[in-house]
């Protein structure tokens, strides 16, 4: 075996690279390597002569390990798995159905994999609690089993079966000798590997790094020594956030020089908020960010909610699916039907029957149909035919380069999953075939990578992830992020062992994983011409920086540098760097003017109370808004700015439910009106109560069902049997009263409550029931949720301000509190302060001119607060 060791300021790539037959061999994770190495062999090739071959250590222990049985990867090795678990071994894992033991397949083949290249047998590892005992002897009898079956069907796993017995360089044969580039770490099963090919073919390793720092006869890394003194320019800069940490790194940075690497750089959102048109980085997306999946998904969910036994349509998911334009598109379906759903579900209803959609809403027709298609299906394959009937046209996205791709590539893999007969059956795995295989299906392709469609050409800036970044020579380099819990990253394998028992058994721990995260950050830095590092301190995020920064800066006794950006200038840098305006000097830096505020509230004007002459009509609930904010009664009743649409409760509203407590109690009252007896058993309240529950139907959501036949019905019978019966009920008499009017509009149109230059104000309202007897009258309103005693004085303003000039008449005012079955009354005198303190708020008002805050207003659950400026 021959070693060649490299100093910090030569190539990689150009001491590694010969026009010769070759077999070039990077770590794993970092492939980024062979592009590199690729190009310079294929310079210094002779042309015509045998090329070169690259590829990882991974690849090159397929090569040399390969079996004749066939391999199985992903999908196949967990449905195998899930087939060979029984039940009770299920119950111990926690695996549920198919779709929990994803997880759990992953898990296992890492662990063994990892046992295998550490080349440690599960019986060797001790010190293990009673639960990890019996959990590792459910795994072993598993992996006995899983070995077994895949023998019997001629299958692999080569990742948890990789075996000395087949090890073969004969396809080496080609190659005049392997090269592993800067491999510098290797598990005890690649040095043997390594040992025996060097046996047969000659093996060349290129290191960069001291020559003492590696153990060439156990080829073992020792950890990097670093030099006396540090051979270029080195700043380094603490921050406190996260922002504005990328913004100085990209101001440090000089355009298509720099390079800025980040640990963990997967865990950021800087692909988010850099344009990809200027800043170059590794972006990928997973597949539940295109249109198929979100297609699918709202399918989904709308099959999972919709009684379709009941040909009916769940309203919330139908609205959210029709919220997507390419669903709408997909079934030809209007934005207006979209409209027409939120106001059916503004009406309270949670369902859509087939009868109603074709007479209110024929376009959602085919949403029925689809669905009741897709309900008919049984097993995989009729999944995948389905699947491979959708309109690709409509679903591919113009954002993704490969989406199409993979979602055919994942129908491949299920149908060849099918064609190996691994599934015993599909129906054993769920109960509602249809809903579970299309969960399946969305599991199984919610996390695959897809590549957004990038704008094309070199750019300005480039981001790379910096464990796996390419070894190459820097002029200039950022590192950001080297702060603690992400260089070193404490990110370990916690699946059955302590990191001690790992350290015990010979397994890899946290310390080997810090060495190699430390040799590659210095070595990034050690080899550029020029280097800047930045870090978090940020006391209340428990942020500081890492260890490996602080040893470089007491190694080279550094002290952090101000960053030159501040936080100030971050608003304006932010739309600098994504507009790709830069400023002649200073890169990114803004130059920051502060724009004069004009802190005015709107006035008040006459043009906005529209309407016959200057004439405005106050219902109660406008007057509640009003006392509590002018502004948010500029908002909500002169702007009539929508209320965000925020779906529907599954459970039945508040509204609906008064509705139908008014609707019950006019049903048993119908016949009493036009002078029948008024007819309060139970018997008779029950067969009203059903009826009109079976009339609401559509508004309630069916997954409640039982608890609405269980406990709301019987809570509604008793609450009108009490509403009736009570002695503390108008009604409990039996009298028979003059006049029963229910929700009754009434107005005092004709004459205003106040006149005033720019408005006259009306008193407009609806009384749920109103009973009049001689000189006596009741008035009754229903509630589901607070009272507030002066709704009730409003309305008696109103009704006497509505009465024939000189009608005199007693008011007795109620409220009937549905849920609590009891009524409030309001004392007389209440009503007597009501007139003069609406008449000054309205004056108030008027004379402001303005829409301001009041000094009461309560702002907490205001839906203007985002755009009001009274609060922060
Ligand atoms: S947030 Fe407060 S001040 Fe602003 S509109 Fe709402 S209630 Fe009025």
């Amino acid at each position: 075996m021959e070693f060649k060791y490299l100093d910090f300021d030569e190539d990689i790539f150009t001491a590694a690279a010969s026009g010769e037959p070759n077999l070039y061999v990077t770590a794993d994770d970092c492939s980024s390597n062979l592009n590199p190495v690729r190009k310079k062999h294929r310079k210094l090739k002779e042309p015509l002569s045998r090329a070169g071959e690259f590829m990882n250590l991974k690849r090159l222990k397929d090569v040399v390990f390969a079996r004749d049985e066939i391999v199985l990867r992903e999908e196949k090795l967990s449905v195998v798995l899930f087939e060979l678990l029984t039940e009770k071994e299920k119950s111990r894992l926690g695996i549920e159905n198919y779709n929990d033991i994803i997880e759990f397949s992953a898990r296992f083949h890492r662990f063994y994999h990892e046992l295998n290249e550490y080349q440690v047998e599960a019986v060797d590892i001790t010190g293990l609690d009673a639960w990890q005992e019996q959990r590792l002897n459910l795994f072993e009898n598993l992996l006995g089993r899983y070995e077994e079956k895949l023998q019997e069907e001629s299958y692999t796993s080569p990742i948890i079966f990789r075996d000395f017995a087949n090890f073969s360089t004969a396809v080496l044969d080609e190659f005049k000798r392997l090269v592993f580039l800067n491999v510098i770490f290797f598990t005890p099963f690649e040095k043997k590997m390594l040992k025996k090919l060097d046996k047969e073919i000659p093996v060349k390793i290129i290191l960069q790094l001291p020559e003492e720092d590696f153990e060439e006869d156990k080829l073992h890394f020792q950890g990097l020594s670093l030099p006396e003194t540090w051979p270029g320019r080195l700043n380094i800069y603490k921050l406190a956030e996260d922002n504005y940490q990328l913004i100085n790194s990209l101001n440090l940075s000089k355009p298509q020089i720099s390079e800025i690497l980040s640990p963990a750089l997967e865990d950021t959102d800087y692909d988010g908020i850099l344009s990809p048109e200027i800043v170059e980085m590794e972006r990928t997306d997973e597949f539940n960010s295109c249109r198929i999946y979100r297609f699918l998904e709202a399918l989904y969910e709308l099959l999972a909610a919709s009684p379709l036994a009941e040909k009916r349509l769940s309203l919330p998911e139908l609205f959210s699916a029709l919220s997507r334009d390419h669903f709408r598109r997909y079934f030809a379906v209007s934005y207006a039907a979209l409209e027409k759903v939120r106001e059916f579900i503004r009406e309270d209803f949670v369902n859509l029957s087939k009868e109603m959609a074709r007479s209110e809403l024929e376009e959602v027709l085919s949403v029925f149909e689809e669905l009741e298609e897709l309900k008919e299906l049984e097993n995989m394959p009729m999944l995948v035919d389905y699947l491979d009937e959708l309109d690709m046209g409509i679903l591919s996205s113009p954002y993704f380069s490969n989406d199409v791709e993979q979602f055919y590539d994942a129908l491949l893999e299920l149908t060849a999953l099918e064609d190996m007969q691994l599934v015993s059956s599909w129906t054993d795995y769920y109960t509602d075939p249809a809903l579970g295989l299309l969960d399946r299906f969305l599991q199984y392709i919610e996390f695959k990578s897809i590549k957004p469609a990038l704008p094309e050409g070199k750019k300005e800036m480039n981001i790379g992830e910096l464990l796996g970044a390419v070894q190459k020579h820097r002029e200039h380099v950022v590192v950001i992020n080297a702060s603690q819990n992400w260089l070193p990253s404490p990110r370990g394998r916690d699946f059955l062992l302590t990191e001690n028992q790992r350290r015990q058994s010979g397994l890899p721990w946290g310390e080997k994983s810090r060495a190699k995260q430390r040799y590659r950050f210095f070595r990034h830095l050690l080899t550029a011409d020029e280097a800047d590092v930045l870090a978090l301190e940020n006391e209340e995020e428990n942020l500081t920086p890492g260890a490996f920064l602080e040893e470089l800066k007491l190694e080279y006794d550094l002290e952090y540098a101000d960053p030159a950006v501040t936080s100030a200038d971050i608003p304006q840098i932010y739309e600098n760097i994504l507009s790709g305006k830069k400023q002649e000097k200073g890169g990114f830096l803004p130059e920051i003017e502060n724009q004069p505020q004009n802190e005015k509230e709107p006035s008040l004007m006459a043009q906005d109370f529209p309407g016959r002459g200057r004439d405005y009509n106050l219902s109660f609930y406008k007057y509640k808004t009003l006392k509590n904010c002018f502004f948010q009664f500029f908002c909500q009743h002169i702007l009539k700015i929508p209320e965000e649409f925020a779906g529907v409760d599954v459970e039945i509203s508040p509204k609906t439910y008064g509705s139908m407590v008014h609707i019950m109690a006019e049903e048993i009252m119908r016949e009493w009106k036009s002078g029948g007896e008024l007819d309060v058993s139970e018997d008779k309240i029950r067969m009203v109560v059903e009826d009109i529950m079976d009339d609401f139907s559509l508004k309630m959501d069916h997954r409640f069902q039982p608890y609405y036949d269980k406990v709301v019905r019987d809570d509604l019978i008793e609450s009108l049997q009490e509403f009736f019966n009570s002695p503390e009920s108008p009604l409990a008499e039996k009298e028979e009263f003059d006049q029963v009017e229910i929700e009754r509009s009434v107005s005092d149109k004709g004459r205003p409550f106040l006149e005033t230059e720019p408005v006259n104000f009306y008193l407009s309202g609806r009384v749920d029931l109103l009973l009049r007897k001689d000189d006596r009258g009741f008035l009754i309103d229903f509630k589901t949720g607070g009272c507030e005693l002066e709704q009730l004085d409003f309305y008696e303003l109103l009704l006497k301000g509505a009465a024939v000039p000189g009608e005199n008449f007693m008011l007795e005012k109620y409220f009937y509190q549905i849920v609590d079955r009891r009524f409030i009354k309001a004392q007389p005198k209440s009503r007597d302060e009501f007139p003069q303190k609406l008449q000054q708020l309205l004056q108030k008002f008027v004379s402001g001119g303005e829409y301001t805050k009041n000094q009461t207003s309560q702002c907490y659950d205001c839906r203007y607060r985002n755009i009001c400026r009274a609060v922060s």
